[in-house]
Protein backbone atom coordinates (compact mmCIF):
# COMPACT_ATOMS: atom_id res chain seq x y z
CA UNK A 1 0.00 0.00 0.00
CA UNK A 2 2.97 2.26 0.73
CA UNK A 3 4.67 1.47 -2.81
CA UNK A 4 1.77 1.91 -4.18
CA UNK A 5 1.43 5.48 -3.00
CA UNK A 6 4.96 5.85 -3.51
CA UNK A 7 4.38 5.51 -7.06
CA UNK A 8 1.08 7.29 -7.31
CA UNK A 9 3.28 10.30 -5.94
CA UNK A 10 6.25 10.25 -8.38
CA UNK A 11 4.12 9.94 -10.59
CA UNK A 12 2.02 13.06 -9.60
CA UNK A 13 4.74 15.28 -8.89
CA UNK A 14 6.23 13.94 -13.07
CA UNK A 15 2.79 15.03 -14.21
CA UNK A 16 3.18 18.14 -12.66
CA UNK A 17 6.35 19.07 -13.81
CA UNK A 18 5.70 18.19 -17.41
CA UNK A 19 2.97 20.67 -16.84
CA UNK A 20 4.68 23.07 -15.40
CA UNK A 21 7.74 22.95 -18.05
CA UNK A 22 5.34 22.82 -21.18
CA UNK A 23 3.52 26.03 -19.93
CA UNK A 24 7.44 27.63 -19.91
CA UNK A 25 8.17 26.44 -24.24
CA UNK A 26 8.08 29.27 -26.32
CA UNK A 27 5.33 31.03 -27.40
CA UNK A 28 5.23 31.12 -31.49
CA UNK A 29 7.87 33.54 -33.14
CA UNK A 30 6.55 36.77 -34.55
CA UNK A 31 8.63 38.26 -37.63
CA UNK A 32 7.34 41.80 -38.72
CA UNK A 33 8.00 42.95 -42.28
CA UNK A 34 6.07 45.99 -42.99
CA UNK A 35 5.44 48.31 -41.58
CA UNK A 36 9.56 49.19 -40.44
CA UNK A 37 8.55 52.97 -38.69
CA UNK A 38 5.94 55.08 -40.38
CA UNK A 39 2.31 54.38 -41.16
CA UNK A 40 -0.29 56.71 -43.06
CA UNK A 41 -3.55 56.45 -44.96
CA UNK A 42 -2.92 53.14 -46.04
CA UNK A 43 0.19 50.95 -45.38
CA UNK A 44 0.86 47.21 -45.78
CA UNK A 45 1.14 45.07 -43.20
CA UNK A 46 3.17 41.78 -43.50
CA UNK A 47 4.18 39.69 -40.55
CA UNK A 48 4.48 35.71 -40.09
CA UNK A 49 3.74 33.56 -36.94
CA UNK A 50 5.98 30.69 -36.64
CA UNK A 51 4.86 27.65 -34.83
CA UNK A 52 5.48 23.75 -35.07
CA UNK A 53 3.09 22.60 -38.08
CA UNK A 54 1.63 25.80 -38.50
CA UNK A 55 -0.69 25.28 -35.30
CA UNK A 56 -2.21 28.54 -33.69
CA UNK A 57 -4.98 28.36 -31.05
CA UNK A 58 -5.49 32.28 -31.56
CA UNK A 59 -3.86 35.44 -33.27
CA UNK A 60 -4.85 39.15 -32.64
CA UNK A 61 -3.94 42.13 -34.07
CA UNK A 62 -4.83 45.59 -33.01
CA UNK A 63 -3.45 49.33 -33.11
CA UNK A 64 -3.76 51.64 -30.02
CA UNK A 65 -3.52 55.16 -30.09
CA UNK A 66 -4.25 57.52 -27.20
CA UNK A 67 -6.32 54.52 -25.31
CA UNK A 68 -8.37 53.36 -28.04
CA UNK A 69 -7.63 50.08 -29.30
CA UNK A 70 -9.13 49.08 -33.11
CA UNK A 71 -8.80 45.73 -34.12
CA UNK A 72 -7.72 44.64 -37.41
CA UNK A 73 -8.42 40.80 -37.07
CA UNK A 74 -8.39 37.88 -35.13
CA UNK A 75 -7.60 33.93 -36.37
CA UNK A 76 -11.52 33.86 -36.47
CA UNK A 77 -12.23 36.53 -37.45
CA UNK A 78 -9.54 37.89 -39.87
CA UNK A 79 -11.63 41.01 -41.44
CA UNK A 80 -9.69 42.46 -43.92
CA UNK A 81 -6.36 40.78 -42.66
CA UNK A 82 -5.17 37.80 -45.41
CA UNK A 83 -4.22 35.04 -43.30
CA UNK A 84 -2.15 32.33 -45.21
CA UNK A 85 -1.37 28.88 -43.03
CA UNK A 86 1.72 27.23 -43.57
CA UNK A 87 4.16 24.19 -43.10
CA UNK A 88 5.94 25.71 -40.19
CA UNK A 89 4.08 29.22 -39.92
CA UNK A 90 1.25 31.44 -40.45
CA UNK A 91 1.66 34.12 -43.17
CA UNK A 92 -0.34 37.49 -42.68
CA UNK A 93 -0.98 40.26 -45.06
CA UNK A 94 -3.08 43.51 -45.08
CA UNK A 95 -3.42 47.33 -45.12
CA UNK A 96 -2.73 49.26 -41.51
CA UNK A 97 -3.14 52.66 -41.61
CA UNK A 98 -6.54 55.58 -41.51
CA UNK A 99 -7.92 53.05 -43.83
CA UNK A 100 -8.56 50.78 -41.03
CA UNK A 101 -8.78 52.70 -38.21
CA UNK A 102 -10.63 55.95 -39.43
CA UNK A 103 -9.82 58.13 -35.85
CA UNK A 104 -5.94 57.62 -36.49
CA UNK A 105 -3.98 60.75 -35.62
CA UNK A 106 -0.35 62.60 -36.33
CA UNK A 107 1.79 61.68 -33.60
CA UNK A 108 2.73 57.68 -32.31
CA UNK A 109 0.49 54.53 -32.27
CA UNK A 110 1.35 51.17 -31.40
CA UNK A 111 1.02 47.88 -33.04
CA UNK A 112 -0.07 45.00 -31.14
CA UNK A 113 0.17 41.26 -32.44
CA UNK A 114 -0.75 38.20 -30.33
CA UNK A 115 0.05 34.53 -30.67
CA UNK A 116 -0.86 31.46 -29.13
CA UNK A 117 0.28 28.14 -29.58
CA UNK A 118 -0.73 24.51 -28.06
CA UNK A 119 1.86 22.54 -26.17
CA UNK A 120 0.97 19.37 -24.68
CA UNK A 121 -1.43 17.43 -26.99
CA UNK A 122 -3.51 20.77 -27.03
CA UNK A 123 -3.77 20.41 -22.74
CA UNK A 124 -2.02 23.40 -22.76
CA UNK A 125 -1.43 27.08 -24.34
CA UNK A 126 1.64 29.26 -24.83
CA UNK A 127 1.36 32.78 -26.16
CA UNK A 128 3.54 35.63 -27.81
CA UNK A 129 2.80 39.82 -28.07
CA UNK A 130 4.79 42.07 -30.38
CA UNK A 131 4.25 45.36 -29.87
CA UNK A 132 5.99 48.04 -32.05
CA UNK A 133 5.66 52.11 -31.50
CA UNK A 134 4.69 53.67 -35.06
CA UNK A 135 4.94 56.69 -36.49
CA UNK A 136 1.29 58.08 -38.21
CA UNK A 137 1.90 60.53 -41.14
CA UNK A 138 -1.04 61.21 -42.75
CA UNK A 139 -0.16 63.84 -45.05
CA UNK A 140 1.10 62.85 -49.00
CA UNK A 141 4.42 64.02 -50.43
CA UNK A 142 3.73 67.59 -52.68
CA UNK A 143 5.09 67.46 -56.50
CA UNK A 144 5.48 70.66 -58.41
CA UNK A 145 6.69 70.45 -62.10
CA UNK A 146 9.58 73.06 -62.93
CA UNK A 147 11.03 72.57 -66.12
CA UNK A 148 8.86 73.41 -69.15
CA UNK A 149 8.32 72.86 -73.03
CA UNK A 150 8.42 68.46 -72.78
CA UNK A 151 8.56 67.32 -76.38
CA UNK A 152 9.10 63.23 -76.38
CA UNK A 153 10.03 61.31 -79.55
CA UNK A 154 8.20 58.11 -79.41
CA UNK A 155 11.00 55.33 -78.23
CA UNK A 156 13.32 58.38 -77.18
CA UNK A 157 14.47 60.25 -73.97
CA UNK A 158 13.19 62.95 -71.95
CA UNK A 159 14.06 65.30 -69.00
CA UNK A 160 11.96 67.22 -66.31
CA UNK A 161 13.15 69.21 -63.24
CA UNK A 162 10.68 69.33 -60.19
CA UNK A 163 10.32 69.74 -56.72
CA UNK A 164 9.47 67.07 -54.28
CA UNK A 165 8.84 67.25 -50.22
CA UNK A 166 9.94 66.37 -48.12
CA UNK A 167 13.01 65.87 -50.13
CA UNK A 168 13.59 62.29 -48.84
CA UNK A 169 10.80 60.27 -50.25
CA UNK A 170 11.17 58.56 -53.74
CA UNK A 171 10.04 60.08 -56.67
CA UNK A 172 10.47 60.16 -60.35
CA UNK A 173 8.35 60.10 -63.69
CA UNK A 174 5.38 57.60 -64.14
CA UNK A 175 4.65 56.60 -68.13
CA UNK A 176 2.04 54.84 -68.59
CA UNK A 177 2.09 52.57 -65.84
CA UNK A 178 5.58 52.06 -65.85
CA UNK A 179 7.95 53.88 -63.13
CA UNK A 180 10.88 55.70 -63.67
CA UNK A 181 13.59 57.59 -60.78
CA UNK A 182 14.04 60.96 -60.14
CA UNK A 183 17.94 61.77 -58.42
CA UNK A 184 19.05 64.65 -56.84
CA UNK A 185 19.81 67.77 -59.08
CA UNK A 186 23.25 68.06 -57.53
CA UNK A 187 24.06 65.25 -59.70
CA UNK A 188 22.55 66.98 -63.02
CA UNK A 189 25.65 69.79 -61.96
CA UNK A 190 22.93 72.21 -60.39
CA UNK A 191 25.06 73.73 -57.47
CA UNK A 192 23.20 74.85 -54.20
CA UNK A 193 20.17 73.08 -55.37
CA UNK A 194 17.20 73.18 -52.81
CA UNK A 195 17.01 69.47 -50.85
CA UNK A 196 13.76 68.33 -53.06
CA UNK A 197 14.91 69.28 -56.29
CA UNK A 198 14.84 66.35 -58.46
CA UNK A 199 16.36 66.04 -61.82
CA UNK A 200 15.19 62.54 -63.89
CA UNK A 201 16.07 61.23 -67.20
CA UNK A 202 13.49 58.80 -68.42
CA UNK A 203 12.60 56.58 -71.20
CA UNK A 204 9.15 57.15 -73.41
CA UNK A 205 9.25 52.91 -74.94
CA UNK A 206 8.94 52.18 -78.48
CA UNK A 207 5.88 50.48 -78.14
CA UNK A 208 4.18 52.86 -75.78
CA UNK A 209 1.33 54.24 -77.00
CA UNK A 210 1.77 57.84 -77.68
CA UNK A 211 -1.31 58.91 -75.94
CA UNK A 212 0.24 57.26 -72.51
CA UNK A 213 0.30 59.90 -69.54
CA UNK A 214 3.02 61.14 -68.14
CA UNK A 215 3.29 62.15 -64.63
CA UNK A 216 5.11 62.79 -61.41
CA UNK A 217 5.01 60.06 -58.13
CA UNK A 218 6.44 60.03 -54.67
CA UNK A 219 5.55 57.86 -52.44
CA UNK A 220 6.43 58.04 -48.63
CA UNK A 221 7.13 54.93 -46.24
CA UNK A 222 4.27 55.62 -44.97
CA UNK A 223 2.29 54.94 -48.37
CA UNK A 224 1.13 58.09 -48.68
CA UNK A 225 1.08 59.10 -52.68
CA UNK A 226 1.31 61.90 -54.85
CA UNK A 227 0.70 62.48 -58.21
CA UNK A 228 1.29 65.42 -60.73
CA UNK A 229 1.11 65.22 -64.25
CA UNK A 230 3.75 66.54 -66.83
CA UNK A 231 2.66 68.37 -69.67
CA UNK A 232 4.87 66.37 -72.80
CA UNK A 233 3.98 66.50 -76.33
CA UNK A 234 4.78 62.86 -77.59
CA UNK A 235 5.74 62.85 -81.52
CA UNK A 236 5.00 59.46 -82.78
CA UNK A 237 7.51 57.35 -84.64
CA UNK A 238 7.03 54.87 -87.58
CA UNK A 239 9.24 52.19 -87.51
CA UNK A 240 10.52 50.24 -89.93
CA UNK A 241 10.07 46.85 -90.91
CA UNK A 242 12.79 44.25 -92.60
CA UNK A 243 12.60 40.66 -93.64
CA UNK A 244 16.31 39.08 -92.77
CA UNK A 245 16.63 36.15 -94.68
CA UNK A 246 18.15 33.41 -92.46
CA UNK A 247 20.28 30.58 -94.65
CA UNK A 248 22.32 27.52 -93.50
CA UNK A 249 25.56 29.57 -94.09
CA UNK A 250 24.61 31.89 -91.73
CA UNK A 251 23.36 29.29 -88.82
CA UNK A 252 26.43 27.23 -89.23
CA UNK A 253 28.58 30.82 -88.73
CA UNK A 254 26.53 32.49 -85.57
CA UNK A 255 24.68 29.08 -84.09
CA UNK A 256 27.94 26.87 -82.71
CA UNK A 257 29.69 29.67 -81.68
CA UNK A 258 27.37 31.35 -79.12
CA UNK A 259 26.15 27.89 -77.89
CA UNK A 260 30.05 27.37 -77.22
CA UNK A 261 29.94 30.60 -75.55
CA UNK A 262 26.97 30.03 -73.83
CA UNK A 263 26.80 26.61 -72.06
CA UNK A 264 24.06 27.03 -69.46
CA UNK A 265 21.90 28.05 -73.34
CA UNK A 266 18.92 24.72 -73.17
CA UNK A 267 18.50 23.67 -76.51
CA UNK A 268 16.60 20.60 -77.92
CA UNK A 269 19.08 19.62 -80.20
CA UNK A 270 22.31 21.15 -81.02
CA UNK A 271 22.70 19.89 -84.68
CA UNK A 272 19.07 20.83 -85.45
CA UNK A 273 20.72 25.02 -86.25
CA UNK A 274 17.47 26.65 -87.45
CA UNK A 275 15.98 25.28 -83.44
CA UNK A 276 18.95 26.29 -81.89
CA UNK A 277 18.73 29.61 -84.10
CA UNK A 278 15.16 30.06 -82.84
CA UNK A 279 16.53 29.34 -79.23
CA UNK A 280 19.30 32.18 -79.25
CA UNK A 281 17.27 34.91 -81.01
CA UNK A 282 13.77 34.26 -78.45
CA UNK A 283 15.21 33.14 -75.21
CA UNK A 284 18.96 33.86 -75.35
CA UNK A 285 17.93 37.57 -76.63
CA UNK A 286 15.35 37.84 -73.71
CA UNK A 287 18.12 37.02 -70.61
CA UNK A 288 20.75 39.17 -72.56
CA UNK A 289 18.23 41.80 -72.37
CA UNK A 290 17.74 41.28 -68.84
CA UNK A 291 21.46 41.49 -68.05
CA UNK A 292 21.80 44.80 -69.52
CA UNK A 293 18.17 46.16 -67.72
CA UNK A 294 20.11 45.11 -64.79
CA UNK A 295 23.32 46.48 -65.05
CA UNK A 296 21.34 50.06 -66.57
CA UNK A 297 19.23 49.80 -63.28
CA UNK A 298 21.91 48.96 -60.33
CA UNK A 299 25.34 50.53 -62.01
CA UNK A 300 24.61 54.17 -62.81
CA UNK A 301 26.37 56.96 -61.08
CA UNK A 302 24.10 59.17 -59.54
CA UNK A 303 25.55 62.19 -61.48
CA UNK A 304 25.58 62.98 -65.27
CA UNK A 305 29.40 61.79 -66.18
CA UNK A 306 28.54 62.79 -70.29
CA UNK A 307 29.82 66.57 -71.78
CA UNK A 308 27.70 67.80 -75.02
CA UNK A 309 26.39 65.43 -77.68
CA UNK A 310 27.21 62.19 -78.38
CA UNK A 311 29.19 61.11 -80.82
CA UNK A 312 28.13 58.71 -83.78
CA UNK A 313 30.73 55.76 -85.51
CA UNK A 314 32.59 57.81 -87.67
CA UNK A 315 32.19 57.19 -91.93
CA UNK A 316 29.54 54.29 -90.92
CA UNK A 317 26.89 53.25 -92.95
CA UNK A 318 23.65 52.75 -91.25
CA UNK A 319 22.31 49.11 -91.88
CA UNK A 320 19.59 49.08 -89.45
CA UNK A 321 17.93 51.47 -87.10
CA UNK A 322 16.26 51.40 -83.83
CA UNK A 323 13.02 49.89 -83.12
CA UNK A 324 12.73 48.00 -87.17
CA UNK A 325 10.35 44.93 -86.54
CA UNK A 326 12.33 42.44 -88.12
CA UNK A 327 10.90 39.08 -89.81
CA UNK A 328 13.34 36.22 -89.74
CA UNK A 329 12.47 34.08 -92.87
CA UNK A 330 13.63 30.27 -93.83
CA UNK A 331 13.25 28.58 -96.76
CA UNK A 332 10.86 30.92 -97.79
CA UNK A 333 8.60 30.51 -94.58
CA UNK A 334 8.71 33.16 -91.92
CA UNK A 335 10.13 31.69 -88.81
CA UNK A 336 10.50 34.57 -86.21
CA UNK A 337 9.79 38.07 -85.83
CA UNK A 338 12.13 40.29 -83.20
CA UNK A 339 12.59 44.13 -82.82
CA UNK A 340 16.14 45.18 -83.27
CA UNK A 341 16.77 47.86 -80.59
CA UNK A 342 19.56 49.91 -81.51
CA UNK A 343 21.32 50.80 -84.54
CA UNK A 344 23.59 48.48 -86.89
CA UNK A 345 27.00 50.41 -88.37
CA UNK A 346 29.50 49.54 -90.84
CA UNK A 347 32.54 50.69 -91.99
CA UNK A 348 35.47 49.16 -92.54
CA UNK A 349 36.97 45.58 -90.68
CA UNK A 350 37.76 45.73 -87.43
CA UNK A 351 37.14 49.47 -87.13
CA UNK A 352 38.21 51.18 -84.17
CA UNK A 353 35.18 51.54 -81.61
CA UNK A 354 35.20 54.65 -79.98
CA UNK A 355 33.17 55.74 -76.30
CA UNK A 356 30.52 58.04 -77.50
CA UNK A 357 30.55 59.87 -74.68
CA UNK A 358 32.64 60.09 -70.94
CA UNK A 359 31.52 57.68 -68.89
CA UNK A 360 32.70 54.57 -67.03
CA UNK A 361 33.19 50.97 -68.60
CA UNK A 362 30.64 48.78 -66.41
CA UNK A 363 30.96 45.65 -68.59
CA UNK A 364 33.33 44.35 -70.98
CA UNK A 365 32.84 41.06 -72.21
CA UNK A 366 31.09 38.32 -73.88
CA UNK A 367 27.33 39.11 -73.53
CA UNK A 368 25.03 36.46 -76.17
CA UNK A 369 23.56 37.70 -79.37
CA UNK A 370 25.70 40.87 -78.52
CA UNK A 371 29.25 38.93 -78.82
CA UNK A 372 32.26 40.74 -77.31
CA UNK A 373 30.47 43.78 -75.95
CA UNK A 374 31.22 46.64 -74.13
CA UNK A 375 28.80 49.13 -71.97
CA UNK A 376 30.09 52.65 -70.81
CA UNK A 377 27.47 54.16 -68.45
CA UNK A 378 27.28 57.97 -68.39
CA UNK A 379 25.69 58.30 -65.00
CA UNK A 380 21.82 59.19 -64.36
CA UNK A 381 20.80 56.05 -65.35
CA UNK A 382 22.12 56.15 -69.33
CA UNK A 383 24.66 53.86 -70.67
CA UNK A 384 25.44 52.74 -74.32
CA UNK A 385 26.26 50.08 -75.54
CA UNK A 386 28.80 48.33 -78.01
CA UNK A 387 28.21 44.85 -79.54
CA UNK A 388 29.36 42.27 -81.73
CA UNK A 389 33.36 43.44 -81.23
CA UNK A 390 36.15 41.15 -82.47
CA UNK A 391 38.11 42.50 -79.38
CA UNK A 392 37.80 44.62 -76.45
CA UNK A 393 40.93 47.07 -75.10
CA UNK A 394 38.87 48.30 -71.50
CA UNK A 395 38.49 46.82 -68.51
CA UNK A 396 35.17 47.09 -66.13
CA UNK A 397 35.70 50.04 -64.00
CA UNK A 398 37.59 51.94 -66.13
CA UNK A 399 36.65 55.97 -67.08
CA UNK A 400 36.80 56.66 -70.91
CA UNK A 401 36.93 60.09 -72.22
CA UNK A 402 34.74 60.67 -75.34
CA UNK A 403 36.46 59.03 -78.29
CA UNK A 404 38.50 56.47 -76.52
CA UNK A 405 39.14 53.31 -78.54
CA UNK A 406 36.55 50.65 -76.77
CA UNK A 407 37.68 47.94 -79.00
CA UNK A 408 37.54 46.63 -82.62
CA UNK A 409 34.28 46.14 -84.85
CA UNK A 410 34.08 42.48 -85.97
CA UNK A 411 31.10 40.22 -86.19
CA UNK A 412 31.11 38.01 -82.83
CA UNK A 413 27.30 37.14 -81.57
CA UNK A 414 23.99 37.20 -84.03
CA UNK A 415 26.13 39.16 -86.64
CA UNK A 416 26.25 38.26 -90.55
CA UNK A 417 29.28 40.57 -91.30
CA UNK A 418 31.43 43.00 -89.44
CA UNK A 419 29.62 45.99 -87.89
CA UNK A 420 28.76 47.43 -84.68
CA UNK A 421 25.32 47.31 -82.99
CA UNK A 422 25.13 50.60 -81.18
CA UNK A 423 22.34 51.33 -79.14
CA UNK A 424 21.38 53.37 -75.71
CA UNK A 425 19.67 52.12 -72.62
CA UNK A 426 18.30 54.57 -70.24
CA UNK A 427 16.92 53.35 -66.55
CA UNK A 428 16.34 49.97 -68.04
CA UNK A 429 14.87 50.37 -71.15
CA UNK A 430 16.38 50.80 -74.77
CA UNK A 431 16.26 53.89 -76.35
CA UNK A 432 17.06 55.72 -79.83
CA UNK A 433 20.30 57.31 -79.87
CA UNK A 434 19.45 59.64 -82.34
CA UNK A 435 18.37 62.20 -80.12
CA UNK A 436 21.58 61.97 -78.09
CA UNK A 437 23.67 62.13 -81.40
CA UNK A 438 21.85 65.50 -81.83
CA UNK A 439 23.18 69.03 -80.37
CA UNK A 440 20.22 70.66 -81.07
CA UNK A 441 18.67 68.32 -79.09
CA UNK A 442 21.05 67.81 -75.92
CA UNK A 443 20.64 71.69 -76.16
CA UNK A 444 16.64 71.85 -76.12
CA UNK A 445 15.73 69.10 -74.08
CA UNK A 446 18.53 68.72 -71.50
CA UNK A 447 21.37 72.13 -71.41
CA UNK A 448 17.93 74.45 -71.63
CA UNK A 449 16.38 72.93 -68.89
CA UNK A 450 19.22 72.70 -66.44
CA UNK A 451 19.95 75.74 -66.74
CA UNK A 452 16.76 77.12 -66.13
CA UNK A 453 17.15 75.23 -62.86
CA UNK A 454 20.43 76.98 -61.77
CA UNK A 455 22.83 74.81 -64.01
CA UNK A 456 25.68 77.00 -64.96
CA UNK A 457 26.07 77.38 -68.87
CA UNK A 458 27.51 74.80 -69.84
CA UNK A 459 29.55 74.76 -73.31
CA UNK A 460 28.73 72.31 -75.42
CA UNK A 461 31.80 70.82 -77.30
CA UNK A 462 31.93 69.73 -80.49
CA UNK A 463 32.81 65.92 -80.92
ZN1 LIG B 1 22.15 45.18 -84.42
Amino acid sequence: MRKLLAVLLVALVGLGLVWFLAGRAAGPTITLASPSSVIGQKTPLKFDVYAPGGALTDMSVRLEQGGQATALGTLAAPQALKVAPGADRVSVAGEIGRSVAPGLKTGTATLVIEATRPVLFGLRRVSSVVRKDLQVRLTPPTLAVLSQFHFINQGGAEVVVYQVNPADVPSGVRVGDREFVGLPAAGAGIPNAAPGLRVVFFPFLFNESPAAPVSLWARDEAGNQARASVDAKVTPKQFRKSTIPLDDAFLQKVVPAILQNTPDLQVADANDLLGSYLTINRELRKRNNDTIRQISLTRSAKEILWRGPFRQMMNSAVEAGFADERTYTYQGKDVDKQVHLGFDLASLQNAPIHAANRGVVVFAGFLGIYGNCVIVDHGMGLQSLYGHLSSIGVQEGQTVEMNAELGRSGQTGLAGGDHLHFTMVLQGEFVNPVDWWSSQWIEDRVMRKLRAAGAPAVAVPTP
